[in-house]
């Protein structure tokens, strides 16, 4: 758990909801034509490094492919984000901005009203905590008003705000690629949002990492689909064009001298996140970060790597309890100092730091990577931060538990633009910063029933750690 200011989290964890554009990667193409249709690798969650990603066809009489390029491929829909699948008794096919619903009476494709999906899911609260988006609202009398009456009245409800508005009509085709806006422009604190079917369209009110006050962002309902983890984890994991799973499954061997630094989170008197179960067992994050950690250990020296843990006990890092930032007192922060100080003095190729998360809302839950990105590294933290966490998700799911992919964040984006001590730059608060790329995982929610219980399972533990050393051994066998 790290440390958060509650009352900034809707704001913080929008973030999440501005969709970014896969940046190119490297030289190879990153997508190409197969038999039958196109293979794109672009959104497999690493901006196409490592070649895995999402075909789409028009194999077995659905014309996926066919309807993609007719209604404006890429620019339009975005990238394919899902192989197709089975969801609600049609075929489905998820892209950033929508999800393609194969319409086998016409034989042509309409998109998935996302955002009513969510509704009927339970997924409003998420909404509303991770994309600031309104509730639904119904008109007068709805059920009896014809379509064009209803389409008329809700289209209406963007008049109050014109920049909202005009973003929503800048498409070609408004109503099929959003459909209609199903809440009133809402001002929701940071930003006035609505919420349409299939996307929301948010106008910043605040200076954001992602967008100046006065700006409009659009979030999309294909990328919140695929966030919010109503879609099946399977069909969302990227694989070669033959459809083989191109994940990271097996821990590659150290080449050449690789010293690993682990950090288990907490230790003595910082627990952490805690969870009290109804049989009286009580779950510390200190011990959880630990045990994983000892098992990342043990994996990874089996590969040939050296690992250094910055505590290998339930004791405090800094334990002589020195002011080692020079501050003038002895705090949290010299702690997380001493760690530091571990990973440089042992000159480490990489530094993990191990954590769980927590919340005060029982029901946030799922897996994230946090990576700085004001450092002269930070290509190499975005990168190791996206490969652990998609190691680490698949590790669970392949162990049968199908977390929720919160996706990578930067440290920045939970704390105010201020950097996490472990991982930002040197600055007035943190004297020596780590010298090698680094990156922080919170593998699940002590604070969530569900993950919590599969914290108890060694089963999972085990998961977790492969999870780590996998995507470890990963960015260093791919390290330049
Ligand atoms: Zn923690």
């Amino acid at each position: 758990m790290i440390v958060l200011r509650v009352a900034l989290l809707p704001l913080l964890l929008a973030l999440a909801c501005v969709t970014a554009f896969p940046r190119q990667a490297h030289a190879a193409p990153l997508d190409y034509d197969i038999t039958a249709g196109h293979f794109y690798s672009q959104a497999n969650g690493e901006a196409g490094a490592g070649g895995s990603g999402f075909s789409v066809t028009d194999k077995d009489g659905i014309a996926f492919w066919s309807e993609f390029q007719r209604l404006g491929g890429v620019a339009v829909l975005g990238y394919p984000i899902s192989h197709r699948f089975i969801w609600k008794g049609t075929v489905v096919q998820a892209f950033q901005k929508v999800v393609m619903q194969w319409q086998p009476a016409t034989a042509s494709v309409s998109f998935v009203n996302i955002f009513d999906e969510l509704r009927d899911a339970g997924k409003d609260e998420w909404l509303k905590v991770v994309c600031s988006t309104p509730k639904q609202v119904w008109l007068e009398n709805e059920s009896s008003l014809g379509w064009s009456e209803v389409a008329r009245q809700r289209q209406a409800f963007l008049d109050v705000n014109p920049k909202i508005k005009a973003a929503y009509f800048a498409v070609a085709d408004p109503v099929m690629m959003f459909g209609l806006p199903a809440s009133r422009v809402e001002d929701m604190g940071n930003a006035f949002v609505v919420r349409l079917q299939r996307a929301v369209i948010q106008q910043w009110k605040v200076n954001t990492p992602w967008a100046k006050a006065g700006e409009v962002t659009i979030a999309n309902g294909g990328d919140i689909g695929k966030q919010s983890g109503i879609l099946p984890a399977d069909a969302l994991q990227p694989s070669g064009p033959d459809g083989a799973v191109a994940v990271p499954q097996a821990i590659a061997p150290a080449s050449g001298a690789r010293t690993v630094v682990i950090d288990p989170g907490h230790g003595d008197k910082e627990i952490g996140a805690s969870y009290r179960f109804a049989d009286g067992v009580v779950l510390l994050e200190k011990d959880i970060n630990l045990k994983i950690a000892q098992r990342v250990a043990t994996l990874l020296r089996g590969a040939g790597y050296r690992v250094v843990l910055t505590r290998d006990a339930d004791v405090a890092v800094n334990r002589t309890g020195a002011d080692l930032n020079g501050d003038g007192k002895v705090t949290a922060d010299d702690d997380l100092q001493a760690r530091i100080d571990i990973a440089n003095k042992e000159k480490a190729n990489v530094l993990v730091s191990v954590h769980n998360n927590g919340h005060p809302s029982p029901d946030q839950h799922g897996t994230e990577v946090y990576y700085n990105d004001k450092r002269p590294f930070a290509s190499k933290n975005l990168r190791l931060a996206q490969i652990l966490q998609r190691s680490l998700v698949s590790s669970l799911a392949s162990a049968g538990y199908n977390t929720l992919d919160r996706g990578i964040r930067t440290d920045a984006s939970i704390k105010q633009g201020e950097s996490f001590y472990i991982l930002g730059p040197q600055g007035k608060r943190i004297a020596r910063s780590s010298e090698m790329p680094a990156a922080l995982g919170e593998s699940l929610f002590v604070s969530n029933p569900t993950d919590a219980a599969q914290l108890r399972s060694d089963t999972m533990i085990q998961a977790i750690a492969r999870g780590y050393a996998v995507g470890i051994s990963q960015f260093l066998s791919t390290d330049s």
